[in-house]
Parts: structure tokens; sequence; C-alpha cells
């Protein structure tokens, strides 16, 4: 069944070369115990590693079964592992993160078998071993001689043809080695192949056939007759390809969660520039969408067809709260223009409003009879100051509900008197609660006729701005650029600025836009490094983890296997890095919108985008360690402390 032909294998140490094997040529038929001794550093594991297509020679020929293994590719010998191998260990080399019976199962996951059956053969596997009572135990609650017993089972699982034993007895007391030794006689008259490396001269009394190396050479081979059954065949029962596939599938999920749960502190920190990266931009998203939408509101409020007028040049200039060049008389020409509505002038003055014994400071608002409506302000009770009152100077105010709240004690101030500055006003509206949320309640304002303001308060007859409101059927343009016309010839200059709704719509709409892309590149490269980092702990994970690597591999993994396992791993970690970003964006969400009152809108959108950034971050950031896992050779790895 074997047959090596002048097999040589040398190794590298520094610049030297070291030949292991010189030139072993053997043949092992089926059926037989052969036992390989030698001393130590003879070449015994070397050979076995060849044997079992762990290692592959320098030079020399082995066929197994007829067929040069030279020609095999990766996964064609990872196939020959997995069903015609069995490997047994000195150390044992179970895995510790999985129970007794999911190391035993474990080669026929890479086999393909389904898990009912594949867990039905590993314990009855484990059942003829004496083991059914450890099934669900850990391995490192098991004395070496169970732990031996576990990987003969586990050796079996797929059938283990050709039982390779590399000192298995090495790491045993003498009792539980004759136990092992038992077990492996017993599964030679049963038929099996073995090959047990030892240098225990007791133990090479069970094998039919003795092989003694020395110095990489075969120099005795003794071969005394004995019984033996055929073997009886394992049902392997494969799934189909795709089923299969599936099954691997969810197998390397569990495992990757395992392995993410062995290291909880190390995975929640790897995950923590996700977490930040994928809330960041998904609160700063849905703040922008707030904040764009609030304001919007506002602005639909006051109507988009209204122009200020303002002094100065423009909302740069810093002087602008001290030029002063707009008059009532600008106003007045404005208003006897076809093409507005309503204009008012806007006057304010902050002083101390007074009622009762309670004195508070406040802005006094002053504007025309339209000026509420001009401004998008309702009035909750009472009215509005008429036309006539504008012309009359009248005492009237209309107050805000802070006003109410604060000045009045929620009472209905209607009808009462106040002192602004020492100037007595009747109360006679309220506003309602204005909706639009950018008020600064911390301030009373009092609107009362531009008039009262400038004869009873400023005595001032420069005014703070003049708001117009244009006609449905005319050009909010047209009417901006005659009102700038009408004024600049009325001044002789242009000291004053005009701005439309809709400018201001566009100026916010450009403002919030500009201010997310900025945020949202942050966050991006605070991803990138979250990213990284998945990338940095897979690296240290491979290399930690590269004797578990050879393991899977020893028992028949194949290298895509090994790929998917990390990746899986890397993905999930982002994955669930960016699931708990987006809760903690949600979280921020919630403290913004029901606490602080700011408004923050979630889209689907960028909740989906965010989740498929995550997921990629994982593939592209996990491919290269899970790639550099999955390339490893089997016996480097498994050799790898
Ligand atoms: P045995 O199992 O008989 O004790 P081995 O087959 O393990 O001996 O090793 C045979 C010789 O090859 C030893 O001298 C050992 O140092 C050397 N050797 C084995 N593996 C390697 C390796 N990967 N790199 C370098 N030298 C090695
Ligand atoms: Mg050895």
């Amino acid at each position: 069944m074997i047959k090596l032909e002048n097999i040589k294998k040398s190794f590298k140490i520094g610049d030297n070369e070291f030949e292991a094997l010189r030139g072993v040529s053997v043949e092992i038929k089926r059926g037989e115990l052969v036992a390989i001794i030698g001393q130590s550093g003879s070449g015994k594991s070397t050979l076995m590693n060849i044997i079992g297509c762990l290692d592959s020679p320098t030079s020399g020929s082995y066929t197994l079964d007829g067929a040069d293994i030279s020609r095999f590719s990766p996964d064609a010998l990872a196939k020959l592992r997995q069903q015609k191998f069995g490997f047994i260990f000195q150390r044992y080399n179970l895995l510790a993160s999985l129970n007794v019976l999911d190391n035993v199962a474990l080669p026929s996951i890479y086999a393909g078998e389904s898990r009912g059956s594949r867990e039905e053969r590993a314990s009855k596997n484990l059942e003829a071993l004496g083991l059914s009572e450890k099934a669900q135990n850990f391995t490192n609650k098991l004395s070496g001689g169970q732990q031996q017993r576990v990987s003969i089972a586990r050796a079996l699982q797929n059938g283990g043809e050709i039982i390779l034993a590399d000192e298995p007895t090495g790491a045993l007391d003498s009792k539980s080695g004759l136990v092992v030794m038992d077990i492996l006689s017993k599964l030679h008259k049963n038929g099996h192949t073995i090959i047990i490396v030892t240098h225990d001269p007791k133990i090479a009394e069970y094998a039919n056939r003795v092989i003694e190396i020395s110095d990489g050479l075969i120099i005795k081979d003794l071969v005394k007759k004995d019984e033996r059954n055929e073997l009886e065949k394992q049902k392997v029962r494969a799934k189909p390809a795709f089923l299969a596939f599936k099954d691997r599938l969810v197998e390397s999920f569990r495992m990757s969660i395992g392995a993410m749960l062995a290291h909880k502190l190390r995975s929640v920190l790897t995950m923590l520039g996700i977490i930040i990266g994928i809330a960041a931009v998904i609160s700063v998203v849905a703040l922008g969408q707030g904040s764009q939408e609030q304001i919007l509101a506002g602005i639909r409020k006051i109507g988009t067809n209204t122009i200020d007028v303002l002094p100065g040049k423009g909302f740069g200039d810093l002087r602008a709260n001290r030029v002063r060049t707009l008059t009532v008389s600008d106003a007045d020409t404005l208003s006897k223009q076809q093409f507005l509505d309503a204009v008012t002038p806007n006057t304010s003055t902050s002083g101390t409003v007074t009622f009762g014994s309670t004195s508070l400071s406040a802005t006094m608002r002053g504007g025309g009879a339209d000026s509420l409506e001009v401004n998008g302000l309702k009035l909750a009770k009472g009215r509005s100051f008429t036309k006539e009152e504008v012309d009359e100077s009248a005492a009237v105010v209309v107050v805000d509900d802070t006003s109410v709240k604060s000045l009045f004690g929620g009472a209905d101030p209607i009808g009462k008197r106040i002192l602004f500055d020492r100037q007595p006003f009747i109360v006679i509206g309220v506003l309602a609660r204005n909706e639009n949320g950018f008020n600064d309640t911390s301030i009373l304002r009092i609107y009362a006729p531009y008039t009262s303001v400038i004869n009873r308060l400023t005595g001032s007859r420069y005014i703070n701005s003049i708001t117009a409101r244009v006609k449905d059927d005319v050009n909010a343009q047209v009417a901006e650029k005659n009102i700038i016309a009408l004024l600049e010839a009325k001044h002789g200059k242009k000291d004053f600025f005009t701005r439309n709704s809709d400018s201001i719509k566009q100026t916010i709409e450009e403002t919030i836009r500009t201010m997310q892309l900025l945020i949202s590149g942050i966050a991006l490269i605070s991803l990138v490094v979250g990213g990284i980092g998945v990338m940095n702990i897979m690296l240290v994970s491979v290399t930690e983890r590269t004797k578990e690597i050879g393991i899977k591999m020893a028992i028949g993994a194949y290298a895509r296997d090994i790929l998917q396992q990390f990746l899986i791993e890397a993905v999930l970690l982002c994955i669930i890095g960016g699931g708990i970003g987006i809760g903690l964006a949600y979280a921020i969400g919630y403290v913004a919108n029901d606490l602080l009152g700011y408004k923050m809108i979630f889209s689907n959108t960028s909740i989906i985008v965010a989740l498929i950034t995550s997921t990629a971050i994982g593939i592209i950031f996990g491919y290269m360690p899970a790639k550099n896992a999955a390339s490893l050779n089997p016996i480097d790895a498994l050799s790898r402390e």
C-alpha cells in the first residue's frame, strides 16, 4: 500500500543543509502493525510526517495505493489526510476550545458529513474506547491516558485506514501506555494498518514488523507473521457539496464565536474602532438630517417669499451690528411698491421688564402691523397691534410664551400692565409656542409697534432691518433686484444687503452638507483605523493559533476551511462592532431627541451602508491574516508551540 523509494529529506539550518533522511526505501503492506524504532534524532518523526503527507520529501518517490503523491495538489493531500490517515500524537493535540465529542467529530466536518451522523459515529467511537461519559467534557479535564484515547477516537472518525502514531505512549505513565497499546493492537487485529514510532523496545513487541533507523537510514527490518481480519470500512456519509458547504460555514461560525468568547476583552477592544466609527457616521448623518429638517421647517413657517433688508455689507460684515443706514422712511418707500404685499420695519432694544415684583431682562422687538405674520409668528391668545396703534405709537405689546411662564407665573397676562425700562405697556396678545426649536428660552421676547419702540424707548430713527413679503405672483429674485435698486438710489450707495429666505435655505443646506461630509470623512478614517486594528488582532490570533491550524490541517482541513474560519471571525468582529455602533448611535439619538431637544433623524440607508461598510472592512482587513493562516505548511504549523 505504501511504497517509499530512496526518500531523502534535508533541512536548512542556517547556511548548512542537514540530511535527516538519507535514502529510505520501504514498502508497507495493508494491515501491518509496523514499529519504527531508533534513537532520538534518527529521523523517525521526519519519516512519519512524510508518510502522513504532512511534509514532502526533498527527493525520492512515494506511492500510496499506486498513486504518486508528489503530483498531488495541497487540496488532494488534505483529502488524503482526512480520509486515509488517522494521526495520534505524543501530546494528543486535541483542541482545547472544543469538547470531547466535537474534537472527535471534527474530521467529519471537513469530510462534509452532516451533524447528526457524524456525532452518532463519534459517540460510537468514544463508547468503544470507554469514554462515553466524557463526551461533553472539555479536554483539559481529562487525564493523559483519556486524552490519548480521545485522539485515537478522532483518528478513527473518518475510517482511519492507516493510523500513524508518533510516540503515542511517550507522555503517558506505563499503565495508560499499556491501555493505549492494547487498543492499537486490537485495531490492528481488526484490519487497520498501523505505524508506530517509538524508542521503547517493549512497545515494539506489539508490532508484527520492526523497522530500525539510525542517522536517516534503515538498518534493520524484521517481520513476524500474525493473524488479522479484513478492515471494516466506516461509512462516512458525505453530504452533497452545496449542503456540506453550508454545514461547514455553520461550523466555522460556531468555532469563530468560540474563539471570540475565549478572548472577550481583546475582541471588544478590537471592535472599539469599528463601534466608534460606525456610531459617528450614523449619528452625524442623523444629526445633519434632523437639523436640516428643523431649520427648513422654521423657514417654511416664515414663508419662502420674504426678503430681508439689513444694514452693512453682508453677514460677514463685523460692523453690521453698529451700522446704522436703514430708516423708517426706507420702509415707507418700500411699502408703497406694488410688487410687495406687506413691509415691516424691524427694530429692537433690550432692557428690563417688570411685572409686580418680578424684573427680568427682555428684548423688545418693534414691527409694523403685519410684523407677526411676516415673521411667521402665531398668536395663541388676544390680538396683534393694529395699523392705528402703530401710527399712534400705542403702548401695547404682545408677549411670548416664555414671558407668560416666567413673568406672569402662567396666569393670563392679557390686559395686564407691564413696565419695560420703566415705560408702561399693556399686554394685548400672547404668542403661540414656537415649534421650530431654535428659540433661546433664556430671554423674554416682547413685540410692540416699531413706532412705540422708537418713540417711547430708543429715540433712534434707525432700524435694524426691513422685512418685505413679496406678492405671490412676483418672482422673488426680481423683487429683490428692485428693492436693491430703489434703496440704492435713495441712499446714493449700497450700504445695505438683502437676503431672501430661499437663499438662506440653500446656504443652510450647503453648510449642513459640508459639515456632514467633513465629519463623515473623519469617521471614515476612524473606520479604516478600526479595520487595521482588526487586521492586527487577526494576525496575532493566527500566530497564536498556529498549532490549532496545524492540528486541523493534520486531520484533513482544506486550506479554504482555514481561510473561511479566520475570515468569518474577522467579519463577525466587524459586524458585531457595527451592530453595537448602530445601537450606540440610537442611544445617542435617544439622549439627543428626548433629553437634550436636538433632532436626529435616522435613515435606513445610513444603517444599511454602515452594515455593508463594516462587513467590507471585515473582509478587506481580515483577508490577509486569513490567507496567511491558510497558506501555512501543515508540518510547520503543527510543530510550532
Ligand atoms: P526523531 O523523531 O527520530 O527523534 P526527527 O525525525 O524529529 O527525529 O529529526 C531528525 C533530525 O532532523 C533531527 O536531528 C532534527 O534536529 C532534524 N530536524 C527535524 N525537523 C527539523 C526541522 N524542521 N528543521 C531542522 N531540522 C529538523
Ligand atoms: Mg520524533
